[in-house]
């Protein structure tokens, strides 16, 4: 297996991809093809736990890394989360099941890929014979931010700085973030939004300037973003272990298969759900959940994306993006795996803000993916009605998915069951989901406080993380500029 870039050019193995983390150039790597597991391997699941599963997953794509070391890491990687299942299959109603990925120690999804992240890129810098130290770049819109310093604090010879959007995150995602201890981490808000911070650590990894700066420093850049194959593959095993869970329950069947439908920000959670349907998961359609930053829905619709429009702060937040990075790896492969086009949309992205697929491409598209939107006050309605008539606590995210998820069963009358994707606990969101379930009692009272109240009157035990966060001491203070970046990666230092 080798891994190729989307815009032309560059040919790596697994690891040097892991290990590079973008393409030269800015494209990003996918690999020259895409395995398949047959409807036998995936009922051999059933005797496996999450680590096994994700390690056979994983061997498929990653073929320079050997079964047994893949195992190794996995089993420790998912060992620090609260659940034995790791990815855990609840019901919510008849025909609609939820994918919990939030029980991690970071509480989001982000754990399923940043726990073995740091892991797979320590063995990828070791087989490409790397020696300098690898300094990770991380934007994030919230969560991914604290997912990669808990993966990647105090791991040697790796050094990991994060940049979040100032005042566009959760109380609780800055907490988690600022209050991060390890010699090797730094944190920083950036003065702008998400797609400031995404942008301008792109346009870090492509100056030859900056890396000729680095590697002046002894340090060689990489990302833990969801550009990163090393986030993509651990992705794509979580679907296949919940298509064995759901054809093991009968809750679907190989040949109907599933629905899922997932809560999109930057496109790499549903990206996976795509790639282990073409590896033989038996998915049906993708169904793309965005809040009001709709970019993604109108896409779906239209053949056309609109980058230039107004940016809106929302209840979830790690889905306030207009720039959707993994929908690149797609767009590839609408291209029939041709770069020319990637590259004539991607530049007429950065120039103009906007690009359009053809007509062709758009039917092939919405063969297989539907776009829906709710506002913030769907959104949190959508919280009242899970919980009222399904005694499910959701967050904000898992809201606008499971918002999504019943308009697309009124409007489609499709009865394939579904899969909703939980992508991170309420408890991150405690404000907005105690006022959604609670507004009186909820008014005025401190995040800590709605955390208290949402354990009191749901029953639904609060992660101790949570409550530890309010006694630990801010240890970042940095704020920047988006042209200071890179001067504050390498200050102090
Ligand atoms: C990151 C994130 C998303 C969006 O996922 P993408 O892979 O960026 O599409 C959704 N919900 C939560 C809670 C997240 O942290």
């Amino acid at each position: 297996m080798s891994f190729i870039s989307t815009r032309g050019g560059a040919c790596a193995t697994a690891s040097q991809a892991i290990l590079r983390g973008i393409a030269p150039g800015g494209g990003l790597f996918v690999p020259s093809f895409l395995p398949k597991l047959e409807e036998s391997e995936l009922a051999d699941f059933l005797h496996m736990d999450y680590a096994g599963r994700a390690a056979t997953v994983l061997h498929t794509l990653l073929d320079d890394f050997a079964l047994d070391e893949l195992r190794a890491m996995t089993r420790e990687a998912y060992q620090s989360f609260s659940v034995p299942e790791v990815a855990k299959i609840v019901p919510l109603r008849d025909g609609v099941h939820v994918l919990e990925l939030f029980h991690g120690p970071t509480l989001a999804f982000k754990d399923m890929a940043l726990q073995l992240l740091p892991r797979l890129m320590a063995s990828a810098a070791q087989k490409c014979g790397e020696t300098r130290e690898v300094q990770i770049l991380v934007a994030t819109s919230g969560d991914t931010g604290k997912a990669a310093l808990e993966g990647f604090k105090d791991v040697p010879g790796v050094r990991v700085c994060v940049f979040y959007p100032e005042g566009g995150v959760s109380r609780v995602q800055r907490l988690q973030m600022t209050t991060t201890a390890g010699r090797n981490t730094r944190v920083i808000a950036v003065r702008g939004n998400f797609d400031d911070a995404q942008t301008g650590v792109k346009k870090l990894f492509t100056s030859l300037e900056y890396q000729a700066r680095m590697d002046g420093a002894g340090r060689v850049m990489s990302s833990a973003n969801s550009i990163n194959l090393g986030r993509l593959a651990p992705q794509i095993a979580y679907y296949f272990s919940a298509c064995a869970d759901l054809l093991a329950r009968g809750a679907c069947t190989f040949k109907g298969g599933v629905n899922v439908c997932v809560p999109t920000g930057n496109f790499g959670n549903i990206l996976a759900a795509w790639c282990a349907k073409r590896m033989g998961a038996p998915i049906r359609r993708l169904i793309c959940a965005s809040n009001r930053n709709d970019v993604l829905t109108d896409f779906l619709q239209t053949g056309e994306y609109v980058a230039k429009r107004p940016f809106y702060r929302t209840v979830s937040p790690s889905m306030d993006i207009l720039v959707s990075s993994n929908l690149e790896r797609l767009l590839f492969e609408l291209a029939e795996r041709r770069s020319e086009p990637v590259c004539g949309w991607m530049d007429a992205l950065s120039r103009e803000g906007r690009f359009r697929i053809d007509g062709d491409q758009l039917a092939s598209l919405q063969a297989e993916f539907t776009g829906y939107r709710a506002t913030d006050e769907e959104t949190l309605a959508e919280i009242a009605r899970v919980y009222t008539r399904r005694g499910m606590l959701v967050d904000p995210h898992t809201a606008v998915a499971a918002f999504a998820a019943r308009k697309y069963l009124t409007e489609s009358g499709d009865r394939t069951p579904m899969l909703i994707v939980a992508t991170a606990s309420p408890y991150k969101f405690a404000p907005d989901v105690a006022s959604a379930l609670f507004p009186e009692k909820a008014q005025g009272l401190s995040a800590l406080a709605c955390a208290e109240l949402l354990e009191k009157e749901t029953g639904a035990p609060m992660p101790p993380a949570v409550r530890a966060l309010e006694s630990l001491p801010v240890l970042h203070t940095r704020v920047c500029d988006i042209q200071e970046m890179g001067d504050a990666v390498l200050e102090n230092s």
